[in-house]
């Protein structure tokens, strides 16, 4: 049996294509696995990733920040593998002691605050 191959192109410039079953499958020049989507609004979660300047370089991750550093985090607390591998910087933090400006990773800056005792007293 023969699918019609109507093909339903929209004016506006579509970045995805239906096949014949009806499904939907990403056709932006940005996207490197073109996958294919049963659901419009799938496709559409996917697609934003693409206009999002920062996406997860792991393969089945739709995570996109809109800053490295926002990806930096993402990929510290869900790929802790990858980024060790990587290098991939993490995130610093400040010692929150006024006049300080101490900072490193998190334990680094919890430890500094027991060596100097800037634990910020609260009222
Ligand atoms: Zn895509
Ligand atoms: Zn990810
Ligand atoms: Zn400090």
């Amino acid at each position: 049996m023969r699918q019609s191959s109507d093909q339903q192109q929209s004016a506006e410039q579509s970045t995805f294509a239906t096949t014949a079953t009806g499904e939907f499958i990403c056709t932006d020049p940005e996207c490197k696995t073109k996958p294919v989507f049963k659901r419009k609004c799938d496709l559409t979660k996917h697609q934003n990733n693409h206009r999002r300047p920062r996406k997860c370089p792991i393969e089945g991750c739709t995570y996109g920040g809109a800053e490295q550093k926002d990806l930096n985090r993402h990929l510290w607390s869900y790929h802790p593998v990858y980024s060790r591998e990587k290098n991939i910087p993490k995130e610093e933090t400040m010692c929150d002691f006024p006049g300080c400006d101490y900072k490193g990773r998190k334990d680094n800056v919890r430890r500094h605050k027991d060596t100097v005792g800037h634990h910020r007293e609260q009222p």
